[in-house]
């Protein structure tokens, strides 16, 4: 591979198994490609059932350890991995843009906000606080202890490699779990190059193991296995389901972070200003490719036009290239197959009368013009399906009741925005949105504080925040008697 990094140990090509760097039992290889052109960047070690089995196992031995360090320990372990990943970031992002695509301004903010989330649990681990519950009876205490859920399978998609692994392992090693993961095949050198980085910190030999492979096979291990106590998901709701539905025979606990299909209003009192500035976020960044992306801009009539040219006039101005080049604002798609279904959504608009007013041409390879396109309507599969590439559909609406029945026409429930100065509707329409996240005069609305996560199709549990450690740990209530009071 030709990239060029400070530190070229960071590129791994092998499972991290049981404190081992591994091939595959077979001798397997998946080939890892640059999204710009398609040209292999890597081989790495494609890996099935015997190998996911011994990750469980490994996981399974140093489990008990784990769950009886201190809180300290734990702290300290994610502590000293944050901080090699903040000396390692340029080599990450590198890494991160030449299998992703992604502009490497971005790359390097997605690593940055990564390990955003070591530090956020290496500080929350200390603050695992269980309970005390006032007693029937005077002679009984009653308490809640906060213990590991137990091993914890994580599996990762392809959009934000780095982060979102990052912000499943290290919840689960601040509450004391064993965690396995599988990346996504398309973007295993991130996730590889960070477990690297890991077993640099000090992390023991079982704690965290990783390995690429064929999804199904490795998923099939990680949902049957009974030592697996939970299983962490980020990806498409189409699997989601499925893999829910795999972890019910051994009773897994699951989280669940599924599609999305964010409305984005800007009703007449907006800043308009602000509101294109929101929308060009929420929309366009990592070339639409995010579960959070603003899929459905739901724009009142009074407004509409005006907000239509400022807002393309935004978009024209995107630079749109390989990541590596400066400047780059959109880089390819990660696949040219998803730019291809990205294209028939424009087409599919475009047949039932959108108007393109910028883009809406496929480039060569993986790339899509960043498009805007007005006169959207809710029988075109733009208003019902999670575009994930840089097109954006402009519905029109009257009335505020109208605009939150169309924000809620959906089986998704992620992230919502809306752009209004009045402090009422603000109240109003944020409490009948039916979303787990709702931006306010806001298009960036992820980090480490907060709990990121969605209702109805998009899932269960949340990541992040002080409520991101509930989803690792078990509540075990403790009676106890015979107390002489
Ligand atoms: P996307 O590829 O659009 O991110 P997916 O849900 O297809 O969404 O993939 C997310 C992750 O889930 C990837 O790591 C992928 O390899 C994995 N995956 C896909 N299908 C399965 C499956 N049947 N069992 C387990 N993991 C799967």
């Amino acid at each position: 591979m030709t990239l060029q990094l400070n530190d070229a140990s960071l590129l791994k090509y092998q499972a991290y198994i049981d404190g081992h760097w591994v091939s595959a039992d077979n001798g397997k290889t998946l080939t890892v490609t640059n999204p710009v052109d398609d040209s292999p960047l890597a081989e790495v070690a494609s890996c099935g059932t015997e190998e996911t089995r011994r990750m469980i196992e490994a996981a399974n031995r140093v489990q008990p350890g784990w769950a009886a360090t201190t809180a300290k320990q734990r702290a300290t372990l994610l502590r000293d991995w944050y901080n090699l990943i903040i000396e390692h970031q340029e080599d990450l992002a590198r890494i991160l843009t030449a299998e992703q695509g992604k502009p490497l301004s971005e790359a390097r903010g997605e690593i940055l906000y990564g390990a955003s989330y070591l530090e956020w649990f290496a500080e929350e681990a200390k603050r695992l606080y269980g309970d005390l519950i006032p007693a029937p009876a005077s002679d009984k205490r009653l308490m809640v202890l906060k213990q590991p859920v137990g091993v914890v399978a994580c599996i990762t998609p392809w959009n934000f490699p780095c982060a979102m692994l990052a912000r499943k392992i290290a919840p689960a090693i601040a509450a004391g779990c064993a965690v396995v993961c599988k990346p996504a095949s398309a973007t295993p050198l991130s996730a590889l190059a960070l477990v690297a980085l890991a077993e640099r910190a000090g992390a023991p030999a079982g704690l965290i193991n990783i390995a690429a492979g064929n999804s199904k096979t490795i998923g099939a291990e990680l949902t049957r296995n009974p030592l697996v106590r939970k299983l962490t998901f980020t990806g498409s709701t189409a699997v989601g389901k499925q893999l829910m539905a795999a972890c019910t025979d051994t009773v897994k606990r699951t989280s669940m972070e599924l599609g999305g299909n964010a409305p984005f209003i800007v009703f007449e009192d907006a800043d308009l200003d602000a509101a294109v500035a929101g929308a060009l976020a929420a929309k366009y960044r990592n070339a639409g490719q995010t579960c959070i992306c603003a899929n459905r801009l739901l724009v009142q009539a009074g407004i509409y036009d005006r907000f239509a040219e400022k807002f393309t006039r935004a978009v024209t101005q995107l630079n749109m290239g390989c990541g590596t080049k400066d400047g780059v604002d959109i880089g390819p798609l990660i696949s040219s197959q998803a730019a291809d279904d990205v294209y028939d959504l424009i087409e599919d608009a475009t047949h039932k009368g959108a108007k393109v007013l910028t883009g809406g041409s496929r480039g060569t390879g993986s790339f899509i013009q960043p498009t805007v396109l007005s006169n959207a309507t809710t029988d075109m599969r733009v208003f019902a399906e999670e575009i994930f590439g840089p097109v954006a559909p402009l519905f029109r609406f009257e009335t505020e009741a109208e605009a939150i029945q169309l924000a809620n026409d959906t089986e998704f429930g992620l992230a919502a925005y809306f752009y209004s100065r009045d402090l009422s509707r603000i109240w109003r329409v944020a409490e009948q949105l039916e979303y787990g996240i709702v931006g306010v005069n806001e298009g960036l609305v992820s980090n480490e504080m907060a709990p990121f996560g969605g209702i109805k199709y998009s899932g269960q549990g949340r990541e992040g925040s002080r409520y991101g450690l509930d989803d690792y740990l078990e509540l075990k209530y403790l009676c106890l008697g015979g107390i002489d009071a």
